[in-house]
Formats: C-alpha cells, sequence, structure tokens
C-alpha cells in the first residue's frame, strides 16, 4: 500500500525511514499541509498520513477517496481536525497514535514554567549582550505552590508526577476523574472553579472538544490568581486568545507558556523569518515579556517521533491484513451504531 505523507519535514522522513527498515512501505512525502487545494497531491495513495495541521474536513476527504485513499493514518494523538462523520460515510479509516510519548509533551509544559518562572529566555538574551544585571528576574520556589491540572489522561497523569516531584500541591479536574491515580499520586480533584482559584500554575491537558473549545475564556481567566501562570501544551483553541491577550494587558494573570496557538496552521513549523507576520493576536503575544511561545514542538524528542513512526506504520500494516485496527477512531454515530448492534445479555 502507498503511502501518501503531508506536512512532512526532514525529521519526520528521519524517524519514518529508520521504523520503514522494519515495514518497508512505499511513502511519499509532501511538503505542504493537506487541505482542499493539496489532497489531490494523494491520487493513487490508500494511504493518506497527516499531522496536527492538515485539515480533512469532508471536502478534502472526498478529493482523498476519490482518489483511491481508504485510510487516514494520523500521526498525532488528537484527532479534532478530522471530519470523523464524513469519513465514516466514505469508507475512509481512521486510526492515529493514541500515545507516542507522555514524557516529551508533561516534561515541555514543566519546561515552560520554568522557563517562564526564572525568566531563563530574558536572561539568556541578556548575557548574550554582555547585561548581567539580575534587575527584573526574581522568580519563586515551586516547592509548595498549588499546581491545577486540566485533564488527568495520560499526560496530565506525568505533568502531575512531575509537579508532585517539586514539592508542589497538586489539584486536578477532569471529566471522568480517576480516583486510584489520586490516591496513588496524592492529587485532589477538585471543581473547576476552585482549581482556577487555587492554582498557581494553571495547566491544560485535556483535548480540543466542543465542551472544551475556549474553556479558557474571559470568565476563566478572570477567576484565576493575579499571580498565576497559564501553561498549554494541548489544543491552541482551549484558550480564547483574544481573552488572553487582555487578561496579560490588564495584568490579570502573572505568565503564559503556549505551545499551541489557536490560529497556529499555516504558521507553525514554518520558516517565516522573511515574511510580514499578518496575526495581530499573535503578534501581541509575542511582544509579551512575560509570554512564551513555542511552535508545537512539546512532542519533539527522539521517542516520541520513533514511537509516532513505529505505531504509524503498525497501524498501516494491520489495516493492509484486514486485522482488528486498536487504534481506529470512529464517528459518534459509528460508534452508536455498532454499541446498538451488541447482543443484549
Ligand atoms: P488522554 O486522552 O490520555 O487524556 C485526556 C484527558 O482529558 C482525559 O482524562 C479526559 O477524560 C479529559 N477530558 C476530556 N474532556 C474534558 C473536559 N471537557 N474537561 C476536562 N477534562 C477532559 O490524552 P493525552 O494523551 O493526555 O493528551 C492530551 C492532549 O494533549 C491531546 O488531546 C492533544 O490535544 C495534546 N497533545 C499535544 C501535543 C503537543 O505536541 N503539544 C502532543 C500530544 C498531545
Amino acid at each position: 500500500m502507498k503511502i501518501a505523507m503531508f506536512d512532512t519535514h526532514g525529521y519526520d522522513r528521519e524517524s519514518f525511514a529508520r521504523a520503514n527498515e522494519r515495514f518497508k512501505r512505499e511513502i511519499t512525502y509532501f511538503e505542504p499541509r493537506l487541505q482542499r487545494s493539496t489532497a489531490k497531491l494523494a491520487e493513487g495513495h490508500e494511504v493518506v498520513c497527516a499531522f496536527v495541521n492538515d485539515r480533512a474536513d469532508a471536502e478534502t476527504l472526498h478529493t482523498l477517496a476519490a482518489g483511491g485513499t481508504r485510510l487516514l493514518a494520523l500521526r498525532s494523538a488528537g484527532y479534532n481536525h478530522v471530519d470523523l462523520e464524513a469519513a465514516a460515510k466514505l469508507g475512509i479509516e481512521v486510526v492515529r497514535v493514541p500515545a507516542y510519548s507522555p514524557y516529551a509533551v508533561a516534561e515541555h509544559a514543566v519546561a515552560l514554567v520554568l522557563a517562564l518562572n526564572r525568566k531563563i529566555h530574558r536572561a539568556s538574551a541578556r548575557v548574550r549582550e554582555w547585561n548581567f544585571s539580575l534587575e527584573g528576574l526574581v522568580g519563586f520556589d515551586l516547592h509548595g505552590k498549588t499546581v491545577g491540572i486540566i485533564g488527568t489522561g495520560k499526560i496530565g497523569q506525568v505533568a502531575a508526577g512531575i509537579f508532585k516531584g517539586f514539592g508542589c500541591r497538586v489539584l486536578a479536574y477532569d471529566l471522568y476523574p480517576n480516583a486510584a491515580f489520586a490516591e496513588s499520586a496524592g492529587i485532589e480533584y477538585v471543581p473547576l472553579e476552585v482549581l482556577y482559584g487555587s492554582s498557581d500554575i494553571v495547566t491544560l491537558h485535556a483535548p480540543l472538544t466542543p465542551e472544551t473549545y475556549h474553556m479558557v475564556d474571559k470568565g476563566a481567566l478572570a477567576s484565576m490568581k493575579k499571580t498565576a501562570f497559564l501553561i498549554n501544551t494541548s489544543r491552541g483553541a482551549l484558550i480564547d486568545s483574544r481573552a488572553l491577550v487582555r487578561a496579560l494587558k490588564h495584568g490579570e494573570l502573572a505568565a503564559a507558556g503556549l505551545d499551541v496557538y489557536e490560529e497556529e496552521a499555516g504558521i507553525f513549523f514554518q520558516d517565516l523569518s522573511n515574511k510580514m507576520l499578518e496575526d495581530d493576536v499573535l503578534a501581541r503575544l509575542l511582544s509579551f515579556p512575560n509570554v512564551l511561545i513555542t511552535s508545537h514542538q512539546a512532542f519533539m524528542t527522539a521517542e516520541a517521533l520513533g514511537n509516532i513512526a513505529d505505531v504509524t506504520l503498525e497501524n498501516v500494516r494491520a489495516f493492509e491484513h484486514g486485522e482488528l485496527l486498536v487504534n481506529a477512531v470512529r464517528a459518534e454515530s459509528v460508534l452508536r451504531a455498532s454499541m446498538g448492534a451488541k447482543p443484549t445479555a
């Protein structure tokens, strides 16, 4: 089966070339992102491999299906960028990489906290200019502070463990609280308003869903401590970026560490250093000294890239052999239909 891989960079080619020594698949690497205007490139490929800023909407999927695509293999855990209902109607299976290294993402979230708190980005720029002054570089001990974790799945749990290691009190909020984890990790589930009001650091690890879209809005930001740090390594649209700009401008939040941004598609992963930045909200965010932005790089460890390549090619192999797709993601309607079809006891 031929694989058309979109939004590829040198590091993708390297990790897939290594994994493909075992799987020996024919892979065509495309640099453009998958979207309506590029979907035709995949013609003749039964498998299309996409990443987080590719857009598999109904029209794109239609073009892929017409070109012979039967499997959409996501190189990501998140699948908010795929119209699953349309995929099901067109007979395209969707698979993902549910967990490639929760450590990579959780450690990056903590890196953002440490860098912002101890102002490493500013200190580093200063000493390069032979400015060895310490004015304005005061941070705080993480030990004894309260961290609020929203979403205690794979990544949130690892983040909780790291913050516990620093001696922090960890509060958590999840739609489905995990009592066993809370007990073993020594953390406490609280209502969202309590988490916002009590945390010195709020870190987001919930997926992007209709419920979590802009969950950190004006009201949520107003209910956080003025001294709080907000960290987002999940999906940009969990935060209302305009409300975040307003809160930072008015000193309602101490700092923000963002690895994701709601309008990142078409910006992140590219070298735009010779172009004008057209996104005014991102430009404003980049102008704050207490905001640290990375370009969706939390997953970027050797271990994670290796796992992504291995699991993606294993997903393709299982599909090709008609095996059970353990990493399939299906539309609600498909899941409901299959549950309804189950024999009742
Ligand atoms: P996961 O599925 O293991 O955990 C997600 C948790 O969020 C679950 O416990 C779930 O119950 C909870 N949740 C769902 N809806 C919620 C809501 N409305 N409110 C509160 N909690 C809710 O996922 P994970 O592997 O821990 O990944 C979390 C997210 O991290 C992914 O969805 C993805 O968007 C993001 N991610 C980012 C990067 C990166 O490079 N920045 C890499 C991988 C994953």
